[in-house]
């Protein structure tokens, strides 16, 4: 069975957690996009792991990663990545392999990604990390993939540097390529999570362009990227918070910018953690925005949600969401593709009454507070989703399931 798990919003949703609780029943995980520039965060007891490349099942014994054909892959980063989690106790040999389709990121993409990010009037907020470059040299067909770096063919298109960086990484990359799909195809029969990285507004089609990551972060990513079919996707989750965050540049209909606001923004932020885990920057905040919401179900076929992060309002009064814009005295209730458009946007805010208890230990949907069951219901109403998890803490066993998504209905 093959369940894909993508951003609903613009990333750092609470993804990791949500991999690494799902990944309990897997077998495999694929990551399917994105390079070293993401981050996920997982809480198992004492220990928090900081996980950039490597997929987060990696924290189970017995479970298979991967890095899918989708990914931009740092080989330095990668081996420095499971070079920690071995120090950590993490035996990863034989269980983390790599698409032989996936691209390498050379070291002089991110001089190119810091230049190019320089050069722009307007900076799209980059990491600097190269990945950007890679999917770029991967458009222009100039890329190198794992596959090719015993093609001296291929490797004769590169600069010396280059290959010298591919020979210093080749000898402990080359064991870990598979081909994904033949793989997949052999191991039919298992669970299978297919992970996302960033978020569907941050993808490259359907998000707000250019203030985009640039691969695909949606669903369609994980079967194009993960190595299957569309068809071969049995269940589509979608992870979003309670609320709204979004890093780096780009419009941001729902963030908190008045001064009226910045003690619910400093609040959100403190009480939600919502610090970057690769920079550490804050995270611009605002109040859940429906539109785009209900908008990344419908890019993305998502069956059912993952609602996070609704401790954070657990001593609030009451809150508000967003679901319409009002743009240059117009409502508009879709989300538009004029970058113009959702500048300008206002939100139409709905209230929504507090519960002012904690929710922390609450272990079933029945024992939720009736104000955060009647939010729950708003949500699903408005964007014909169910809400099938809800996340109330970031440890793993903070989470209620009202539906498994493993379970064939
Ligand atoms: P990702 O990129 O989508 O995996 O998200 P991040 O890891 O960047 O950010 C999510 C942050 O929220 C991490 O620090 C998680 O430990 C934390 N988190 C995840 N789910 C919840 C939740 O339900 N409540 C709270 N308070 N924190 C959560």
């Amino acid at each position: 069975m093959n369940v894909a798990l993508i951003g609903a919003q613009w990333g750092d949703e609470g993804k990791g957690k949500m991999v690494d609780y799902l990944a309990a029943e897997a077998q495999i995980i694929v990551r399917f996009s994105g390079g070293a520039n993401a981050g996920h965060t997982i809480v198992r007891g004492n220990e928090q792991f900081a996980l950039h490349l490597i997929p987060s099942g990696i924290l189970y014994p017995d479970k298979t990663v991967i890095l899918g054909t989708g990914m931009a892959i740092d080989p330095e980063a990668m081996f420095a990545e499971l070079e920690m989690l071995e120090s950590r106790g993490i035996d990863w040999h034989g269980r983390v392999l790599v698409s032989d389709r996936a691209h390498i990121v050379l070291p002089r993409y991110r001089d190119i990604d810091k230049t190019m990010e320089a050069a722009r009037r307007k900076p799209i907020g980059t990491t600097g990390r190269g990945i950007g470059v890679t999917y770029s040299m991967k458009a222009s067909r100039d890329g190198v993939r794992l596959a090719d770096l015993y093609d001296e063919d291929r490797l004769a298109n590169l600069e010396p540097g280059d290959v010298e960086f591919i020979r210093a990484w080749v000898d402990r990359l080359a064991p870990l390529a598979i081909d994904l799909t033949d793989y997949l195809y052999h191991h039919r029969h298992s669970y299978i999570l297919f992970e996302g990285a960033q978020g569907a507004l941050l993808d490259l089609d359907a998000g707000t362009y250019p203030y985009v990551s640039s691969g695909m972060s949606g669903a369609a990513g994980a079967a194009a990227q993960g190595g299957v079919g569309p068809r071969s996707l049995d269940r589509v989750l979608g992870v979003f918070k309670a609320y709204s965050t979004r890093v780096g540049n780009g419009p941001f209909p729902t963030e908190f910018d008045t001064d009226s606001q910045s003690a619910l923004c400093q609040f959100i932020r403190d009480t939600g953690r919502e610090y970057g885990v690769t920079t550490g920057r804050p995270r611009r905040c605002g109040y859940l925005d429906l539109v785009a919401l209900r908008y990344a179900c419908l890019a993305n076929s998502i069956d059912s949600l993952i609602l996070t992060h609704l401790d954070v309002y657990d001593t609030l009064d009451s809150f508000e969401a967003c679901v319409a814009y009002r743009v240059r005295g117009k409502i508009l209730e879709y989300f538009p593709a004029a970058i113009r458009d959702l500048e300008d946007a206002e939100p139409v805010l709905r209230s929504f009454r507090g519960w002012k208890r904690s929710i922390a230990d609450v272990k079933e949907y029945d024992q939720l507070p009736l104000e955060a069951k009647d939010y729950i219901s708003f949500i699903e109403e408005y964007t014909g989703t169910a809400i099938d998890l809800v996340s109330i803490g970031y440890e793993r066993e903070r989470t209620i399931v009202r539906k498994s998504p493993w379970i064939r209905y």
